[in-house]
């Protein structure tokens, strides 16, 4: 994950920064996070840079000058939304929030109770939070998906 040097060099207005929450504790937060980084390692490689929640509430000038200039999507594993809400306390509005477990219940999928070890519906999960956030991106970049 970039910190805020290398955000700062990367900035240009085509991209679209993608803010995951942290979730740890539940499997929802770890699907969040896999699903995240396939955006911005595959499907919208170039179009998508991240930063670092906790150094962002922590107030790191970087990081939430980056949410306030650029399109940001926020991926929350469940509604207590510590993303959105911390992005939007922060630094604005973000421009789309996704939240995991809602999207998932929408697709009938249950995840399973483990954090750590993802069963094939999680990474069945993984991919379909995946193409929502990357049918997000395209979205905001006003174009169709190229990838
Ligand atoms: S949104 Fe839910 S899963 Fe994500 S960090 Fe907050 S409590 Fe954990």
């Amino acid at each position: 994950m970039p910190g805020a040097t290398e955000i700062s060099r990367d900035l240009k207005p085509f991209k679209i920064g993608i803010v995951p929450c942290n979730g740890e504790e539940i499997c929802a937060g770890s699907v969040t996070r896999f699903a995240c980084r396939k955006v911005l390692d595959e499907l919208r490689k170039g179009k998508t840079v991240t930063i670092c929640l906790p150094l962002f509430i922590a107030g790191d000038k970087g990081e939430q000058q980056f949410a306030s200039r650029f399109p940001t999507i926020t991926v929350d594993g469940c509604d207590k939304r510590c993303s959105a809400i911390s992005t939007e306390r922060l630094s604005g509005k973000p421009s789309y929030s996704i939240v995991v477990t809602d999207l998932l219940k929408d697709k009938g999928l249950t995840l399973s109770e483990s954090p750590r070890v993802l069963s094939e519906t999680d990474k069945q999960a993984v991919d379909i939070i995946a193409e929502e956030i990357a049918k997000k991106v395209d979205e905001l970049l006003g174009e169709a998906g190229d990838a």
